[in-house]
């Protein structure tokens, strides 16, 4: 692992991020940061930041992140591996084939092991005695032999160790049973994951198999088990069945996203081949830009039931903003693709896909729809939320439209919803100047306390200068942090560059990955924060000097309380109290003078 390493880290020394990206967005210097507009969701005003010293970026619209390797694996949607190729040519460092196999120590064990599962989960289905009450169910649901195999589903039994006996069979170390999250271990005993569940292997479009997704045979709960999400399985970026549709999408000129395994399944059995799911998510800005290197248009058939609705609807914003020519249809009463397919066939399921609406005119009508009756009231209501769908649309066009179409329905004029929208828009103005992103914002969360300010100031300024954190690593360690958050991060950072002896700005790509998302986004913010930026050493130094302030005073006021009863009660002790007392005020003095002192300067 070792000298791969070395590679990574010498193609990251020689490349300058800035230079990557600026081949395919344009940036503009603004402070110690660049901005542009992001490649990863459409915006008209750049959120989207590279640090060049850091070597980072992140953007304030869509919170993508990471470094120069996250940036080109997500833009062109190849492998670390690939990435690692091109990156090494464009700065002449070799890449030995070596790498790729020092390499799949770290993640592609993932896709090994993975491999392997599947063989042993569909072997199960198909050639074991355990696979029958798999095989059953999945007759039930109408699934073919061809289906079986071109999906790769498998079973896994109603015992604890099937999974893991048989990989360790196959000679997989207990470690990587382990870290790929199929077997899980509990007081030294090991158990598989999935139990008594059907295996559905999700698989990536370079057809990898990059987790899987587990259903119960009955009603028991969860009905669903996903994979944890890994290196190589994002949930919001993965859409199921892509690996086998995006061939038919690219022919047929859309791609129609459904909501279930057993619809794609379905509609491929049934020869519809340009069918996706996301899994258990909305479809998110990620999925579409997916969709559209295939094609510009999508249709979105939505299950009969009011909730799965109202989820689809939710994400209908950020379809139309897209770019991306969006249909909508709806079941009814109920029914799932799988289930129309099943009663009426392929060629009705297509025509309906094919008088599907345009997704402005469905989320207009359904609104319209879901008004109890035509009262004002209810009519008011329905168009406050009506003008805040618009207004958070970017196409003048699309809003126009939209008005236009709503004041058929409520058969009222063009010119008086214009008006209405206009009054609309004026009252919400003084209270929408609060949302503005929060690029330049300074303010501390007014939750946190004077001392977790303190201590949130500290964490983001060695955050912010990494050469110095290895110097204050121990002191800091031996505090008592009162903010969980800043403990959690110098505990990561601690963790992290534990076989460290030096740091470097860069290295901060280290803690970056290993921050769940929403911790990502917000220590994100804080690298780009010019506030960290001057004189690094006074403002760690100073942050220390607070922290010990906040550790004195309430011992002085332990001690004053412990005073004034010693003096009520005549005890003994009474001499060393006042000592105590005089010790720490001469602490505080200390600390105060070198404060004054810093503060001249
Ligand atoms: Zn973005």
């Amino acid at each position: 692992m070792a000298d791969s390493n070395k590679v990574v880290e010498e193609i990251r020394q020689r490349i300058n991020i800035v230079d990557v990206i600026k081949d395919v967005v344009s940036l503009n210097k603004k402070g110690k940061n660049h901005l542009g507009l992001c490649p990863f969701h459409t915006e008209k005003t750049p959120s989207f930041n590279v640090n060049e010293e850091k070597g980072f970026f992140y953007c304030f619209g869509c919170q993508e992140s990471g470094d120069v390797f996250t940036f080109l694996m997500k833009y062109n949607n190849n492998s670390f591996y690939e990435t690692l190729l091109d990156l090494g040519k464009r700065v002449g460092v070799e890449v030995k084939s070596s790498y790729q196999k020092d390499h799949e120590d770290q993640y592609y064990f993932l896709i090994d092991i993975y491999k392997e599962a599947a063989r042993i989960f569909q072997d199960t289905l198909i050639r074991s005695k355990l696979g029958s009450p798999g095989l059953n169910y999945l007759s039930k649901r109408y699934i073919n032999d061809n289906s079986l195999n071109k999906f790769m589903l498998g079973y896994a039994p109603e015992e604890w160790t099937h999974l893991h006996h048989h990989l360790s069979q196959a000679n997989y170390s207990i470690e990587s049973q382990i870290k790929s999250e199929l077997v899980k271990s509990k007081n030294k005993n090991y158990y598989d994951n999935f139990r008594h569940r059907v295996i559905f292997p999700i698989v990536d479009e370079s057809h990898r198999i990059v987790a899987f997704g587990g259903r119960v045979l009955d009603d028991s709960q969860p009905k669903y088990l996903n994979s944890p999400e890994n290196y190589y399985f994002k949930k919001r970026e993965i859409l199921y069945g892509l690996n086998l549709a995006k061939q038919a999408i690219k022919d047929e000129g859309k791609a129609i996203i459904v909501e279930g395994y057993f619809d794609v399944i379905m509609a491929h059995q049934m020869g519809i081949e340009n069918v996706v799911a996301p899994l258990g998510t909305g479809l998110t800005q990620r999925h579409i830009q997916k969709l559209k290197r295939y094609t510009d248009k999508m249709v979105l058939v939505f299950d009969g039931d009011p909730a799965g609705e109202k989820a689809m609807i939710r994400g209908l914003t950020h379809t139309l903003k897209a770019d991306i020519e969006t249909l909508v249809v709806t079941l009814s009463d109920g029914m799932d693709p799988c289930d129309y397919l099943l009663n009426n066939g392929s060629e009705s399921f297509i025509e309906m896909v094919n008088q599907a609406k345009p997704a402005l005119d469905y989320r207009i009508e359904w609104g319209y729809h879901q008004m109890p009756d035509g009262n004002d009231f209810h009519k008011r209501q329905y168009l406050n939320d009506l003008y805040s769908f618009l207004n958070a649309l970017d196409s003048e066009v699309q809003k126009e439209e939209g008005l236009k179409k709503a004041a058929i329905l409520l058969k009222i004029s063009d010119r008086g919803i214009q008006k209405d929208y206009m009054n609309f828009l004026n009252k919400g103005r003084s209270k929408k100047v609060v949302q503005k992103e929060p690029t330049d914002s300074n303010t501390p969360d007014p939750k946190l306390s004077p001392k977790a300010i303190t201590e949130r100031y500290l964490i983001f300024t060695l955050l912010n200068h990494l050469e110095f954190f290895l110097n204050y690593k121990n002191r800091f360690l031996s505090m008592d942090l009162e903010d969980s958050f800043s403990q959690k991060l110098l505990d990561t950072m601690a963790e992290v560059f534990s076989d460290k002896e030096k740091l470097e700005a860069q290295d901060v790509h280290l803690i970056l990955e290993a921050l769940d998302e929403e911790d990502k986004a917000l220590v994100s913010q804080e690298l780009l924060d010019g506030k960290y930026q001057a004189e690094p050493i006074q403002q760690i130094q100073d942050c220390f000097k607070r922290l010990k302030l906040h550790e004195i005073r309430p011992e002085q006021v332990s001690i004053s309380r412990k005073i004034t009863e010693a003096q009520r009660e005549n005890t003994v002790d009474l001499d060393e109290l006042l000592e105590e007392r005089q010790f720490l005020a001469n602490e505080e003095n200390k600390l105060k003078q070198r404060e004054k002192a810093t503060w001249k300067d």
